[in-house]
């Protein structure tokens, strides 16, 4: 085992969380408190690199294999104290971009990613239905093939990250009940701001990760043409599949680095703080909670780093997936919990950024599917 970074991974990662202080803090609660896009942010990242780190070159990309994209997602999460931002270039990255490179045509490819990694153009994906959630296969929305050229969706899609400013979204829809979820489900590349029969709502008000815009998509008999299908017809699952196997580690690291950006920022204050005259890092109820804090962050490093080892092999890795975003998800969220304890009445003030970090870490524990989904899945591959 190496557990070591090569040089050329060293140095960008120091190059991104410099970056992200200087280009990425200002104006974070102002923009927590309005759920405002930083538009120049993501401009500003499209042009570090980092809306391209695993797209191929030829299309604008850096080119980087899975560990030097998760470990940048991991400098991200660690240097930018808006994490609406860096959800949104996860969102775009593991939902948009990379299932266009693993399934879509050359013209696919060649039409949306250079666009994507400038930014010039938002991307996401709608999988979820107000009636369909966790069970993804119930989804009401419909893809008719009406003839050789053209198919028809109807349907609502719901919790779609990026959906409100979104210029191409992978849309998920039924095309077989007979054939189940593992053949019956097609995805389409749908163009939201210039297809007819599409509506977008205005963002949803949220708990947390405000700044990044989601949204409900409405389908009223839209049109699309079958050049946007993305994948075989029923390869939906395989494209939903690869797709959680990424977001699931790679989105997850970022998760990772605003966890230790955490600690760091406990352990200073409990080296500041007084109360009956000693600092309260010295208090063992304190000092525990912290030390329970880098617990987490070291477990969780290496579990989310063998998916990037996995797929970097080019296996597979769907359960070791499913438990890091397992892990790391209730870690994120017991750790924010013991941020806010360690600062006491502060923790509780908007002024101090450990109130808006437990906000932002509940959604983990949702997204990408709920910690239940998770163990079902791993129950699962142990033959449960
Ligand atoms: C911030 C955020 C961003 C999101 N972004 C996107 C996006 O970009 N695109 C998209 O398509 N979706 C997105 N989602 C939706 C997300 O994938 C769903 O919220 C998630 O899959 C859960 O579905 P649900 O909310 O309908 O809950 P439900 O499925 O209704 O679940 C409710 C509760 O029941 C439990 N439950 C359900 N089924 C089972 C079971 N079989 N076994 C045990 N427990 C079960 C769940 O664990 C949960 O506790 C986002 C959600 C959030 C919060």
């Amino acid at each position: 085992m190496d557990f070591s970074l090569t040089e050329d991974q060293q140095v960008f990662r120091t190059q991104i969380i410099d970056f992200a202080r200087k280009r990425l803090n200002a104006g974070v609660i102002e923009r927590d408190e309005a759920a405002a896009f930083d538009r120049d942010g993501w401009q500003a990242c499209a042009e570090m690199g980092l809306l391209g780190l695993p797209v191929p070159e030829v299309y604008g990309g850096l080119g980087l294999d899975v560990t030097s994209s998760m470990l940048a997602m991991e400098a991200l999460g660690y240097g930018a104290h808006d994490q609406g931002l860096p959800f949104a270039i996860n969102t775009q990255l593991w939902t948009c971009e990379v299932p266009i490179l693993t399934f879509g045509t050359e013209a696919q490819k060649a039409h949306y990613l250079p666009r994507l990694v400038t930014g010039e153009i938002v991307g996401g994906h709608a999988s979820s239905e107000p009636n369909a959630g966790s069970d993804v296969f119930s989804m009401a929305t419909r893809a008719e093939k009406l003839d050789d050229d053209t198919w028809k969706l109807s349907g609502t899609k719901t919790f779609v990250s990026n959906g409100p400013i979104a210029d191409v979204l992978i849309v998920f829809a039924k095309t077989s009940q007979a054939r189940g979820f593992g053949a019956g489900i097609t995805a389409f590349l749908i163009e939201p701001k210039t297809t007819a029969g599409v509506t977008v709502s205005p963002p949803i008000h949220k708990m947390g990760l405000r700044s990044s815009p989601m949204g409900e998509l409405a389908l009223d008999e839209v049109l699309v043409q079958d050049s946007q299908r993305l994948g075989k017809v029923g390869a939906g699952q395989a494209v939903f599949s690869s797709e959680m196997e990424w977001e699931r580690s790679c989105l997850f690291a970022c998760h990772l680095g605003a966890m230790e950006r955490q600690l760091e920022k406990c352990i200073e204050h409990a080296k500041d703080r007084k109360q009956f005259g000693q600092t309260i890092g010295s208090f063992q109820a304190v000092s525990h909670r912290i030390a329970n804090m880098k617990l987490r962050i070291e477990v969780a490093r290496p579990l989310l780093y063998k998916v990037a080892w996995l797929k970097d092999r080019g296996e597979r890795a769907v359960m070791e997936a499913a438990i890091a975003k397992l892990y790391v998800s209730e870690a994120y969220v017991q750790s924010s919990l013991d941020a806010v304890a360690i600062f006491g009445g502060y923790g509780f003030c908007t002024e101090y950024e450990v109130e808006r970090m437990l906000r932002d870490s509940v959604g983990s524990v949702l997204y990408s599917g709920t910690s239940d989904i998770q163990r079902n899945l791993i129950a699962r591959f142990l033959g449960l």
